[in-house]
């Protein structure tokens, strides 16, 4: 919600690296831990500036060194930008999805990961990690899970049904 917002004031990430950190905190202040997020946004753009001629690189090693890009965010892109299933996204939705479904058992985000990548087609990594995510918005809720509605129930081994 906030990046049209964010990126009509600052369309390319040199005009990013450039920002005035107070302008950024305020367009981006309902996301939450905003002020880190700023300052990495701000970093984040000087290094795309500065190490990658102002573009986004396509891989995994480059993603991660840049400020506030972990393996998440770093899956984000490769799969939904450049269209390249190197990993699988593990936001909260796909680690608690995965518990559930007793597909995992670690809390770590890189763990489940690693579980998950051999237990699926590679192909197919992006679009899993948004199907787990759309399932645990609507109906896996982390509080109230609807497993009256839910496709899964028949395999899920934390049906309450
Ligand atoms: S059966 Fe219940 S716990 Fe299992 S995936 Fe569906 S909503 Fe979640």
């Amino acid at each position: 919600m906030v990046t049209p917002a964010l990126f009509e004031r600052y369309p390319t990430p040199a005009a990013l690296a450039a920002a005035r950190q107070e302008e950024v905190e305020e367009i981006i202040k309902s996301t939450g831990f905003f002020r880190n997020k700023a300052k990495s946004l701000i970093a984040m753009a000087t290094a795309l500036v500065d190490l990658h001629g102002g573009g986004v690189p396509e891989d995994m090693d480059a993603l991660v060194k840049l400020p506030g890009v972990g393996r998440k965010t770093a899956n984000v892109v490769l799969g939904n930008v450049f269209g390249r299933n190197e990993g699988i996204v593990v936001d909260t939705h796909v680690g608690r999805l995965s518990r559930r479904l007793g597909l995992a058992t670690d809390d770590d985000p890189v763990k489940v990961e690693s579980t998950l990548m051999p237990l699926f087609p590679q192909a197919q990594w992006t679009m899993l990690a948004h199907l787990l995510i759309e399932h645990g918005r609507q109906i896996c809720d982390a509080k109230k899970p609807r497993c009256g509605d839910c496709v899964l129930a028949d395999i899920c081994p934390s049906a309450e049904v």
